[in-house]
């Protein structure tokens, strides 16, 4: 659903990911774990054609990303937490994510019952806390119904009903059917939700296993 090939991208003199090749597998939790620096938000970036790889290639879902029919019903995304919370309440920002997207705006309801969001809908999400800003990017990326998933550290700083919160919620996404790569800097949390690990460190790759055969060698 996702492959990376020699996966390079540099800044500069940083590199902040290396000869990154990877698979994501489809109907699987997959966890992208690294320490903070180790490449993960950049490689999420490539995947989702928001950065240019310096060499090296990555296709979402058969196509580089910008090439993909109808990218929003079939990859959705959740980056960067501040990108969500404005003035607005949490229910309009939604209709205009629809909006920009070509999404009917009926999904907007659909999505919030999903994330648990419907009640507070009409309150403006500056008010939210982390874990319902989180969750409202997880709708945002839920609009289009589709069938790969990227998280971006999507429970980092939650406290731990936030993060069971969003673990089940992956957990019931990804027993639909849907392809999931979720990045996290905490191991012990990933090895909770995922089926598959990949990890890197400096932006290369460390391992690539299943979490099972992982708690059989660690
Ligand atoms: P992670 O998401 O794993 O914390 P990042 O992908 O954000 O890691 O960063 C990987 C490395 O690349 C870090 O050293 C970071 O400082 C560097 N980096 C990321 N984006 C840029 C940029 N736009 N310009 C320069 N360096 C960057
Ligand atoms: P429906 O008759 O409800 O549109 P479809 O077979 O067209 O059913 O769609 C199947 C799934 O895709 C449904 O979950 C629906 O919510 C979603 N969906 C349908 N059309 C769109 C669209 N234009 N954008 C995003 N999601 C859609």
């Amino acid at each position: 659903m996702i492959e990376a090939r020699g996966l390079t991208k540099t800044y500069g003199a940083k590199t902040a990911v290396y000869n990154l090749s990877f698979t994501v597998q489809p109907g699987l939790i997959t966890g992208f774990v690294g320490p903070n620096g180790a490449g993960k938000s950049t490689t999420m970036r490539m995947i989702l054609g928001l950065d240019e790889p310096s060499s090296g290639t990555v296709t979402v879902g058969g196509h580089p990303y910008r090439k993909l029919p109808n990218a929003p019903r079939q990859v959705g995304a959740l980056l960067d937490a501040k990108a969500v919370h404005g003035g607005r309440s949490a229910r309009n920002h939604l209709r205009c994510v629809a909006q920009l997207s070509g999404i009917p705006q009926r999904r907007v309801d659909e999505v919030l019952d999903v994330v648990g969001l419907r009640e507070v809908a009409g309150r403006r999400s500056k008010g939210f806390s982390l874990g319902m800003g989180q969750r409202l990017g997880i709708a945002g990326a839920l609009l289009g119904d589709p069938q790969i998933l990227l998280f971006d550290e999507p429970v980092n700083g939650l406290d731990p009903e936030g993060i069971l919160w969003i673990r089940n919620l992956m957990k019931k996404l990804a027993s639909e059917g849907r392809t999931i790569f979720v990045s996290s800097h905490l191991m012990s949390e990933m090895a909770l939700t995922a089926d598959h690990l990949v990890v890197i460190g400096r932006g290369q790759l460390m391992a690539d296993m299943s979490v099972r055969d992982f708690i059989n060698t660690h």
